[in-house]
């Protein structure tokens, strides 16, 4: 074992820690040394049940075998090359791994190392798109209030949270947002797609009329916003949008970096809320988060659009020098052998119910203003403590781990994932030590 992952290490002053209250932590570290299964471990040995999937992206589980040894194979046989005007094999094998699993007709693979590179990618080969059949006038992105695309400056503006915007000024001209879906007062507490809502997506033709169809490229959306506290589309909302999409010639992509690989209990979100996108981006399950690897598909018509319909040499100005990275395409080549052969979405599928009974058990707890779900995620809003935003969910989050429970929080909004080999024990030791945590915050 490499010592220095499971020591506590001397100093903790050079690591700028990403999206972290930095000086809270450095004065209360809470150390992850190791992984495996449904469970972390601290450096000094403590279990604690993972209720996240990480960062949502363990969707199989921690420490598995299989991938581990793909990857360690792999770097003994070629660590790097190119993929720029350059090939190798297993790069173009893991995008066939990945189309045989995206929607019908979606068999173009664009790889890249994150979710907010794929955002990115997502949006310019929109533009691209359009620029490639002559409509150049289409350069207006369109996404959606509470909307988390990453932190590139495309999905950063086109995403719709604040504190994710306002730090920064100037971001991308030519971007519009649709209202969020949620917090309507008829659906507290739906279990799965909430009932009312659905004309939330008319919002599009509010903006089409405003700027000009002519003028908008895409609209970016989750099908299940993830990171804003699970946030599910209302019944027949993206049927709408896609709906309003295709009468005016405007590009949907669906944001599935969450959704993808298996969490609604389907392959992709498209596919369980029957809504097939242009574009779709993804990430994280894609190699269990074993290597940072993200990737973008596409209908083969955009793809024919830009690549057949080019006059010659390069397609797309654009692509990352780890696109394909082969330590990554052999991690994404066995997470999709996992996925396929022990059925992962099918897991998530037979599990779900009981999930959410568990998970909207916690009604009855103090504090608890609503619960919704989809798949495998549950998000469980609290009322904020008077004058303090976040800082019930916070402590909640606090005193979850030190009881063993790994838990995510939003505001004042808990956000569960569990890796979807999740069994009921985990999913009852999960729920009663947060229940336990937030009558104790009460
Ligand atoms: N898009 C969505 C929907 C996400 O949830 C995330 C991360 O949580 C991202 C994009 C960004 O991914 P990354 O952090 O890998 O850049």
């Amino acid at each position: 074992m490499n010592e220095l992952s499971v020591s506590r290490p001397n100093n903790l002053d050079a690591y700028w820690m990403p999206y972290s209250d930095n000086r809270y932590f450095k004065a209360n570290p809470r150390m992850i040394a190791r992984a495996e299964g449904m469970s972390y471990f601290t450096p000094d040995g403590r279990e604690i049940l993972d209720g996240t999937a990480g960062l949502w992206c363990c969707n199989a589980g921690h420490g598995r075998r299989e991938i581990k040894e793909a990857i360690q194979q792999q770097a003994a046989i070629l660590d790097y090359a190119p993929t720029f005007q350059l090939g190798h094999p297993i790069a173009f094998e893991a995008a066939a791994r990945v189309a045989e699993i995206t929607p019908d007709g979606m068999d173009k693979v664009f790889f890249t190392n994150s979710g907010s590179e794929s955002a990115d990618t997502a949006l310019k080969i929109a533009l691209a798109y359009h620029k490639a059949r002559g409509d150049s006038s289409r350069v207006r992105l369109i996404g959606r209030e509470r909307g988390y695309h990453g932190v590139g400056f495309g999905g950063m503006s086109v995403g719709g949270i604040g504190g994710n915007r306002k730090q920064f000024g100037a971001l991308l001209p030519y971007v519009d947002h649709l209202p969020h879906t949620h917090g309507l007062a008829e659906n507290l507490f739906s279990k799965g797609l909430p009932e009312h809502g659905a004309q939330l997506a008319d919002a599009l033709e509010n903006l089409v009329a405003l700027h000009g169809a002519e003028t908008i490229a895409a609209v970016m959306v989750e099908p299940v916003a993830g990171s804003t506290g699970v946030l599910v589309p209302p019944k027949g909302y993206l049927e709408r949008l896609r709906a309003i999409c295709d009468k005016y010639g405007i590009l949907l992509i669906f944001d599935e970096v969450i959704t993808g690989f298996g969490r609604l209990g389907t392959n992709f979100g498209a596919e369980r809320l029957g809504v097939t996108p242009d574009i779709m981006t993804m990430a994280k399950g894609l190699t269990n988060a074993a290597v940072p690897m993200g990737a973008v598909a596409v209908k083969n018509s955009v793809y024919a659009a830009i690549v057949e319909g080019a006059p010659g040499g390069i397609e797309l100005f654009h692509g990352y020098t780890y696109s394909g990275h082969p330590l990554a395409a052999a991690a994404a080549i066995a997470t999709m052998e996992v996925h396929r052969a022990e059925d992962l979405p099918g897991r998530a599928l037979a599990i779900e119910p009981y999930w959410q009974e568990a998970a909207h058990s916690l009604r009855a707890a103090p504090n608890v203003v609503d619960i919704r779900d989809c798949g495998l995620t549950a998000g469980i809003e609290l009322a904020p403590r008077a004058g303090k935003p976040g800082q019930r969910a916070m402590e909640v989050f606090r005193r979850c781990f030190d009881d063993g429970v790994l838990i995510r929080v939003t505001g004042d909004i808990i956000a569960l994932s569990p890796p979807l080999i999740v069994e009921k024990p985990h999913v009852d030791r999960l729920i009663g030590t947060l229940e336990a945590a937030i009558r104790a915050e009460a």
